[in-house]
């Protein structure tokens, strides 16, 4: 019997991966995984620095988590929620309204992020349509910005790798400028980045705003785009505009939602709430496949009709599905229990001492940080080096019993909410010696391709 890497490679299609190059990285075959630790089938373990695509926010096979979806297993594993209801998604729903202060009141689920991002941009255009204003259908996206891979979500989507083969099939979109902090002139703060940024959404509204339906945005950090971080002010600046030219603010908390960024949504940080929340990967805890929009009661109350033309045309087989749901409840009960929100600025804090020498490295810019996302951008000159950067030092990184994946030559921890400040120190210990490898490497040598699809976060050597 061939090993389970060669089968894989004979039976799977991997995501985001050139198939054909895949022979100088070698898959990582995981038996099982333990708290923030993946072990490979020859019991090799490596720290899961990443979250697994930024999902598991309490570690593999977290007691609790499995406790209550085992528990559900035995009660009612599925049922349509299209005529039925069931306590998990009601709960869910519930307590997803309330953490909003009940702003945002109606949720409407789907399986995976980008279906949530098709949701919204849907749900927008139909209830400007039950308005009488049909020709509001255009979007504003933000350059850098990642909402997703499915034809609509791909759309709003700002990386030209992903899109160029199915151009002909994607509607286009307004694109404006990123409020990346990298961007800043000499003199210039995050917040004048962020104003110079808002002024051209303003600009745009002025004289579009009565086509636009929507503008969607990720707040305060662009992750698939290079960690890419901006002022809360943005945030405020681009609420404002869309409440006064009318205009829905979708905001996409996918990747930055549930405490990565310090706070439970990253909304929070600008006093702002949006009129549609996109939330998928940490909701169920990285468990099961579950996504969510939750959106404001005047949205909801615009499709309130008796004509079945006029409520909200879309579902999935598996919407609402009571094992994900019941995996979401039990880690919402952990950040309650264990009072992560707070534990994570102890953790923040830790990993921002850790990467205090970086400062003065030369060969690295734009060290960055919000909450539990910290990253780096590692200069190097060489175009053809700079390809295969991401892929040697995913590479030297698993040399190093960690799981790493650069965005290109951005280097980002992602961890999960369950490291003690000692394996916090280690994890930069280690991400700090593999990369002094992967640089000495690359100095040294030749161009080469990469089976690692660049950027975005879905690249896989
Ligand atoms: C990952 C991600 C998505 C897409 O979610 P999938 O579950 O991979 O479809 C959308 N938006 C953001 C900000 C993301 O990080």
């Amino acid at each position: 019997m061939p090993g389970l890497s060669a089968r894989s490679l004979a039976g799977v299609w991997h995501p985001c991966t050139q198939m054909g190059l895949l022979d100088d990285a070698p898959l990582l075959a995981l038996a099982r995984g333990e708290g923030p630790w993946l072990f490979d089938i020859d019991g090799r373990r490596y720290l899961d620095a990443i979250s697994s695509w930024w999902v598991n926010l309490f570690g593999h096979a977290n007691a609790r988590i499995s406790a209550a979806v085992a528990d559900q297993l035995g009660r009612l594993e599925h049922v349509l929620l299209a005529g039925c209801t069931h306590e998990p998604v009601v709960e869910l729903s519930e307590r997803l309204s309330a953490l909003t202060g009940g702003t945002l009141g109606h949720c409407f689920y789907a399986s995976d992020g980008a279906s949530a991002v098709e949701i919204a941009l849907k749900m927008s255009v139909h209830w400007w349509r039950n308005h009488g204003m049909a020709e509001r259908n255009e979007f504003v996206c933000v350059a850098g910005g990642y909402h997703g891979e499915t034809t609509g979500a791909l759309a709003v989507t700002d990386v030209p790798l992903f899109r160029e083969a199915y151009a002909p099939m994607l509607r286009s979109a307004h694109r404006v400028m990123s409020p990346d902090a990298r961007q800043a002139g000499s003199g210039e703060t995050a917040s004048g980045v962020a104003a110079r940024a808002a002024t051209q959404i303003a600009q745009l509204l002025e004289t579009r705003g009565d086509r636009i339906a929507a503008l969607i945005l990720e707040p305060l950090v662009q992750c698939a785009g290079g960690m890419a971080m901006h002022d809360a002010s943005y945030l405020a600046e681009v609420r404002r505009l869309c409440t006064l030219h009318g205009v829905h603010l979708i905001a996409d908390e996918i990747a930055v939602g549930f405490g990565r960024t310090g706070s439970f949504f990253a909304c929070e940080q600008a006093g702002i709430w949006p009129d549609f929340l996109c939330l998928s990967k940490g909701l169920s805890g990285g468990y099961l496949p579950l996504s969510v929009v939750l959106s404001r009661d005047e949205i909801y109350q615009g499709f309130l009709d008796t004509r079945i033309e006029r409520g909200f045309l879309h579902s999935h087989s598996f919407t609402g599905n009571p094992l994900a749901c019941r995996a979401a409840l039990a880690s919402l009960d952990i950040f309650e229990e264990d009072r992560v929100i707070e534990a994570n600025h102890a953790r923040a804090a830790v990993i921002a001492d850790a990467l205090t020498p970086l400062r003065a490295d030369p060969r690295i810019a734009h060290l960055r940080q919000r909450g539990m996302i910290a990253a780096f951008d590692v200069t190097i000159d060489d175009p053809a080096l700079r390809a295969g950067f991401s892929r040697r030092m995913h590479m030297a990184a698993r040399e190093h019993s960690v799981l790493l994946r650069p965005i290109g030559t951005t280097v980002y921890l992602m961890p999960p909410y369950v490291l003690e400040p000692d394996e916090l120190r280690w994890l930069v210990r280690q991400t700090m010696t593999a990369l002094d490898q992967t640089l000495a490497t690359t100095r040294s040598a030749a161009p080469e391709a990469s089976a690692m699809v660049q950027p975005g976060p879905h690249q896989m050597p």
